[in-house]
């Protein structure tokens, strides 16, 4: 029998089913047709799940909105058919990036407490630009998970969606459901309630059916209901936004994890690493990482900043990211960089050594011209003050940037794995020290406690260094307090905003 489904709101468990045509007639009498209207409206299932609640009425079953908020939401359709249209979520987002303090009624019990802290680190582990901590004083958190208890079928509610840039203020769960039951949902649901909050509705909201075996859309599709690019348009198999659970825990599909990232990436920061194939943005004054573009960014091979602008090398394309734009806008610029040995920016280029050719590209339009060949082999390479350094064939080379002239400024740098430059100075990692070389070759030895630096860049005065599973910033002026901006494993290329 299709009944054996439960809901987020409402248990439609074997034992409770004989209740559900009860409830249907219930709803039926109690919710006006204006309300209904606005509902369908903004694109909500109104067929099941529907029901006059509390100082609202309760919408696909976990949703409590009071009428403002369903005015609030019918008007905004016309700014939903305008607005930038992107798995489903509300017009209305939280500011990002920023961090979302949760707090949970001490009331619920182990399980549910550790339910929740699965969930945040759940999120967490996405890298997304909203950041979700376990908070202990309700009244100055975000978010109120509270507890309620009511001999009813209703399980729980989000109270509405993101409202002034805001999450919603708070998730209901019942104790009669969640306490002292050790549901294997609990996760999902709270995770699932927080979705709400952030502005996610259900997967399934054209077709409730899929996962609740009753309903239907009732409501105008895509009225009020933002389809996320990259995620599908039909119902979303284990979704964890999906309107009814099945009792089991649903964690991040794939199609999940592309629907929040695209909603929450971000790409404003200072420093850009490539680690594990994910394209992070990095804050360079606290570690703090963001995904800044949601796909997969397999086997890059270099990257590098100019002109406001990140370029890297993956697949033999070099792309360019716009940085300013909160996802991480990327285009290509064109193929043939299969094979780039190392690539640096400054000045509105970015020159790259590539099939033994120093190559010299436009930043804006993308336009290449070659300084010259013989850089195969090429180490590592910075660029400063119309010059770019090099060192390859165990030389260290100072090449001019208009005409590709090279002078050696010294030998046996073979081994060289990272190359930075910032006010005069090129720094080399180098046979596990960190070198500081002026503009005529002169040298010395920052320390030795180097070994294995995978990457280098440099950004607002400082340097950053990947190195031993750690991303650590370096003040040129005190080497001997090297502050650590976290841990950070499989550093594949990094650079700073230039
Ligand atoms: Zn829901």
């Amino acid at each position: 029998m299709k009944k054996t489904v439960l809901s987020f709101a409402l248990v439609f468990a074997a034992f409770f089913s004989c209740q559900q045509d009860d409830l249907k007639e219930l709803k039926k009498g109690s919710v006006p047709d204006d309300i209904i209207g606005k509902l369908q409206a903004a694109g909500f299932d109104t067929s099941e799940g529907l029901m006059k609640y509390r100082n609202g009425y309760l919408v696909e079953y976990d949703i409590l909105l009071t009428e403002s908020e369903i005015n609030e939401l019918a008007e905004s359709k016309s700014a939903a058919s305008h607005g930038r249209v992107k798995h489903y979520r509300t017009t209305n987002l939280v500011t990002a990036p920023g961090r979302i303090k949760i707090h949970m009624d001490p009331g619920f019990d182990t399980h549910m407490q550790n339910a929740f802290d699965a969930a945040l680190a759940r999120y967490n582990s996405e890298s997304l630009a909203l950041s979700f901590e376990r908070w202990y004083t309700s009244s100055t958190a975000d978010i109120r998970i509270i507890a309620f208890y009511e001999n009813s079928n209703v399980l729980g509610f989000s109270s509405g969606f993101p409202s002034g840039s805001k999450p919603a203020s708070s998730i209901s769960l019942n104790t009669f459901h969640y306490n002292g039951t050790q549901r294997a949902d609990a996760t999902t649901v709270i995770a699932h309630e927080i979705g709400h909050a952030i502005g996610f509705r259900h997967t399934d909201y054209m077709n409730r059916s899929f996962s609740c075996g009753a309903g239907g859309n009732e409501g105008s599709a895509g009225v009020g209901a933002v389809h996320i690019p990259g995620t599908p348009t039909a119902p979303s198999a284990n979704s964890w936004m999906l309107a009814c659970s099945n009792g089991t825990d649903r964690p991040f599909t794939t199609e999940d994890k592309a629907a929040l990232c695209t909603t929450y990436a971000f790409g404003k920061e200072e420093l850009y690493v490539i680690a594990n194939n994910n394209w992070n943005g990095v804050d360079h004054s606290n570690g703090w990482r963001y995904t800044v573009i949601c796909s997969d960014w397999s086997n890059p091979e270099a990257m590098a900043s100019t002109s406001g602008y990140v370029f890297t090398v993956k697949d033999g394309e070099l792309y360019r990211t716009d940085v300013n734009t909160y996802d991480g806008a990327t285009i290509s610029l064109g193929s043939g960089w299969g094979g780039t040995e190392a690539m640096t920016g400054g000045g509105g280029y970015v020159y790259a050594v590539q099939g033994g050719e120093l190559w010299k590209t436009n930043g804006t339009t993308g336009a290449t011209v070659s300084l010259g060949g013989g850089w195969s082999g090429t180490e590592a390479i910075t660029v400063m003050g119309g010059y770019v350094y090099a060192v390859q064939g165990g030389e260290f080379w100072k090449t001019d940037v208009n005409t590709g002239s090279s002078v050696s400024l010294g030998s046996g740098w073979e081994g060289t794995t990272a190359m930075t430059s910032y006010n005069g100075y090129i720094y080399t990692a180098h046979g596990g020290h960190l070198y500081r070389t002026d503009t005529n070759g002169n040298t010395i030895s920052l320390g030795s406690w180097w070994t294995n630096t995978t990457a280098m860049t440099t950004y607002g005065g400082y340097i950053f260094i990947a190195q031993g599973g750690q991303l650590w910033k370096l003040n040129p002026n005190d080497i001997n307090t090297i502050p650590s901006l976290g841990a950070w494993n499989g550093v594949q290329v990094m650079t700073g905003l230039q």
